[in-house]
């Protein structure tokens, strides 16, 4: 058996019902095989960066995991179809979209897998859940960076 890694997963949705989308999901992360869900952020909203259509909905989970990085990814691409998404062009509007932020302190470089992600530093719906789980890892700097984008946390 392998020993479990701490995984972080970003999850974001802006088409159909984006809570509920979040809410299953979430659910679903609980309970894929080999993983335990520890604790989630809090439910962002956020202004499409680099998409189209309407605000988005964003959270990030923590999962502790025996899947390998590559057999994780394959678990939420197929919790991505299970929910719907379709891929017509690139950064499209979604049903749900799941990333692998990271995983453990990994580096992944693979034609399908890049981790760290590579995007998470610069968007807010990420590095905002993201910095609420792992205050630690991120400084004044890294929350500067990111200061003029529109975000906010819902209630609940
Ligand atoms: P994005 O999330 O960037 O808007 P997609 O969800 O459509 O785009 O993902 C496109 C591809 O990105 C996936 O097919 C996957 O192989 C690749 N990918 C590379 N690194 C990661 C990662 N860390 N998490 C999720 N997908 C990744
Ligand atoms: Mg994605």
């Amino acid at each position: 058996m392998r020993a479990p890694v701490l995984a972080y997963i970003g999850l974001g949705a802006n088409l159909g019902a984006p809570v509920a989308a979040l809410q299953n999901a979430l659910a679903a992360l609980a309970a894929l095989p080999q993983c335990t869900l520890l604790r989630h952020s809090a439910l962002y909203g956020s202004t499409p960066v680099d998409s189209s259509g309407p605000d988005y909905v964003n959270a990030v989970a923590e999962l502790s995991t025996t899947l390998t990085a590559p057999a994780l990814l394959q678990a939420l691409q197929q919790l991505e179809q299970g929910a719907g998404r379709e891929r017509p062009y690139r950064n499209a509007p979604r049903t749900l979209d799941l990333d692998l932020l990271l995983f453990g302190g990994a580096t992944i470089h693979s034609p399908t897998l890049t981790v760290p992600h590579p995007r998470m530093r610069e968007r807010a719906f990420v590095l905002l859940p993201l910095a609420e789980l792992l205050p630690a890892h991120f400084n004044a700097a890294d929350l500067a960076a990111v200061q003029g984008q529109s975000i906010w946390r819902m209630a609940g």
